[in-house]
């Protein structure tokens, strides 16, 4: 999907967001994407200068407000940091989006021990310190939204990225403890599974590849979707518009599969 205005631009009106790794592909996409939907936003990474680029770009793109706070989500002091900044600039927050995670390609017999952790601690985490941060807030006010990217059906694992699966997985197992711990307080928890979108992140961080290498890799999932067409960072942004929006209500728990269809049995 390329970007257009599929729900009513007032849709998040209201909403105050915080999206991790909010500067950069996907993270970036969703931001874009709650911005033309009324929402304030606050991006949070740790590359301070990219983030505070994207942040000027997605204000005059969307004429919305956002702001950038530099944040390593595996680190919780800095985390409580973000969740204080965020509510002096924008208010509390009622939506937050676990976006960040980091990923390499490996066999699983050769994955270090610290490899490995630094997976889990930046996607596990990363998820449990910002949501933790975030839901006090949350439950104060009587309801807020929290959506995981994750990846389809984590709990198939993932070879080759055997740290990435574990800790998805793990991120789902939390989805759903979480909505039913939270959800007596309208707090709605539900994550989503990306198939294959061809972002820099994926191709140069997880992949290794350079930028024709990661073409063809990605040229030849194409050809094995259903749906035969890569995604878009937009595709995944307008699951999370409606997830985070009113037509979403009632829908808490769940993974919610945009994949053009690879996970299908
Ligand atoms: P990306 O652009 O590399 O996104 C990763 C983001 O996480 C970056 O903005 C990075 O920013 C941030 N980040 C990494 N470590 C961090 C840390 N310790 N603290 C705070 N932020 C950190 O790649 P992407 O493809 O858009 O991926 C976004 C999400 O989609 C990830 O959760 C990924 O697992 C998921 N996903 C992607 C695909 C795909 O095919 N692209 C498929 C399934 C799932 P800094 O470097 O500034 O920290």
């Amino acid at each position: 999907m390329t970007e257009r205005q599929v729900f009513a631009p007032d849709a998040l009106a209201g909403q105050v967001a915080v999206v991790t790794g909010g500067g950069t592909g996907i993270g970036y996409g969703i931001s874009r994407a709650l911005l033309r939907h009324g929402a304030t936003v606050a991006i949070a990474s740790r590359n301070a200068e990219r983030l505070a680029a994207a942040a000027e770009t997605l204000k005059v793109d969307t004429g919305g407000t956002c702001v950038a706070v530099p944040c390593d989500v595996r680190e919780e002091g800095a985390v409580r940091a973000l969740a204080r900044s965020v509510r002096e600039q924008l208010g509390p927050v009622s939506l937050v989006v676990n976006n960040a995670a980091g990923n390499f390609r490996m066999a699983a017999e050769k994955v270090s021990a610290r490899g490995f952790r630094t997976v889990v601690d930046i996607d596990l985490f990363g998820t449990f310190y910002v949501s933790q941060a975030f839901v006090r807030d949350m439950i104060s006010a009587g309801g807020g939204t929290i959506i995981s990217i994750l990846m389809p059906d984590p709990e198939r694992g993932f070879p080759l990225y055997s740290p990435a699966g574990a800790a998805k997985s793990a991120i789902l197992s939390l989805t759903r403890s979480w909505a039913r711990e939270w959800g007596p307080h309208g707090i709605r928890v539900n994550a989503i599974g990306p198939g294959p979108i061809p972002t820099e992140g994926v191709a140069v961080n997880m992949m290794g590849m350079s930028s024709q290498e990661s073409a063809d890799v990605f040229g030849n999932m194409r050809d094995t979707l259903p749906l035969r067409r890569l995604g878009t960072a937009d595709d995944v942004a307008a699951a999370v518009v409606f997830l985070a929006s009113p037509a979403g209500s009632w829908i808490t728990g769940n993974l919610l599969n945009v994949d053009g269809g690879v996970s299908l049995p």
